[in-house]
């Protein structure tokens, strides 16, 4: 059995608070290295979005997490992250907040995308990470993952596991994405293992990793076992566990347990429904279910193989945009009829089909260049697209 524990945070007010008492309830302090050795928080910041948009790890999450381990005699604390190909860490750090804390307790940050990287050979094949990460537990260092709770466009969820993708150099990003993403996310979750997970479910967007669509659950998780929690996060998501592969996966390979169960579940402070004015969260609000449908709608509408995820990312902004313009202007495109991806390098797309992306180039149809292409050249592409503006 591998336990999870929640709490939830009703009034953002008392967010501190609530963090303290699960990191109290978890003797979490017992689970890290050396306190004169470092400590690296690994917060999701996949885009340059503030945390209000469901894709990003609430800076005040990671704020609290510095105070409570600096009064437990940590010294050496950082914040490390790699965002998503295309978009720049340093830039991450200031839009969502961390910047200041920086400022405020003295710790570092590292950017990832600009970290040398250490090889490490796995069944034939070597696989990068970033030296900072894998030097870490050499020097008697440790590492807190704090995961947004959310959806995505081709994994279907983004918690714990997936969040170690931000410590993998841009190139090997990409790589994954050709090796099918599932098998190298669970296969990095045997080579990087951070102490605990601290999963921010406060307003995690509940289908796209670059957030837009954000839900207000106000769910706080910790627990040392990532595949307990990825498998509890399908739950809250309404995901189905075996359509996200890597958690089966992972679990094979010993990373921790699935199936994770009402009674492995740890609940501190009252739940929602016992708070007065409370509404359920998570609940499928109406702007929910558009959302859900416009999801289904871009899934019918795009051929991804191999796509890496900040391609995609831009591709179903730009759609979404679009749709929420005038969803007619998304009439004229066919089922599967815009390509996206890495396989396509080798197999273009058919005549009459539009590309998004460098990898779609060999194609006989419209193709956009970029690589990715931003979304801003995505939305004006296909906008001329629709309108034969070329
Ligand atoms: S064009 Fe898109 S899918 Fe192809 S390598 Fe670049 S980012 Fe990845």
């Amino acid at each position: 059995m591998s336990t999870v524990w929640q709490i939830y945070n009703h009034n953002r007010k008392q967010l501190k608070n609530d963090l303290d008492l699960l990191l109290e309830a978890a003797h979490a302090v017992e689970w890290l290295g050396n306190r004169k050795a470092p400590l690296l928080l690994k917060p999701n910041l996949v885009v340059s979005k503030s945390a209000s948009e469901g894709a990003t790890t609430h800076p005040e999450i990671a704020e609290a997490v510095v105070e409570y381990f600096l009064d437990c005699g940590f010294s050496d604390i950082a914040v490390a992250e790699g965002s998503w190909v295309g978009d720049s860490t340093a830039r991450a750090f200031e839009v969502c907040g961390y910047t200041d804390i920086r400022k405020r307790y003295g710790i570092r940050l590292i950017d990832l995308q600009k970290d040398f990287f250490t090889e490490k050979a796995i069944n034939g094949d070597n696989y990068k990470i970033c030296s900072s990460i894998y030097d870490l537990a050499e020097n008697g260092g440790s590492l807190i993952n704090l995961p947004v709770l959310k959806g995505h466009g081709q994994t279907h969820i983004s918690c714990a596991l997936k969040n170690l993708k931000g410590c993998i150099p841009d190139s090997e990003k990409r790589r994954y994405h050709t090796l099918g993403v599932h098998g190298p996310v669970a296969l990095l979750n045997t080579m990087i293992k951070p102490a605990f997970a601290l999963v921010d479910g406060l307003n995690g967007d509940p289908y796209w990793e670059e957030g837009g669509s954000p839900e207000k659950r106000d769910i706080l998780l910790l627990g040392r076992d990532p595949v307990a929690i990825d498998s509890y996060a399908c739950s809250l998501l309404d995901v189905d566990e075996d359509s996200v592969d890597y958690i089966g996966m992972a679990e094979k390979l010993g990373v921790g347990t699935a199936g994770t169960s009402a009674s492995d579940i740890i609940h501190l402070g009252p739940r929602p429904g016992n708070v007065k004015g409370q509404k359920r969260p998570g609940s499928n609000s109406g702007s929910g279910k558009i959302a859900g449908e416009l999801k289904n709608l871009i899934d019918q509408l795009t051929e991804q193989r191999s796509a890496c995820s900040s391609c995609f990312g831009n591709l179903a902004g730009a759609l979404r945009d679009i749709y929420a313009e005038d969803p007619a202007l998304l009439g004229p495109f066919e089922k599967g009829s815009i390509c996206i991806g890495q396989e396509f390098r080798d197999n273009p797309p058919e005549s009459g089909k539009t590309g998004i992306g460098i990898c779609t180039a060999g194609g006989k149809g419209k193709f956009l260049r970029g690589c990715p292409p931003s979304k801003r050249a995505v939305y004006d592409f296909l906008k001329n697209d629709i309108s034969g503006g070329f």
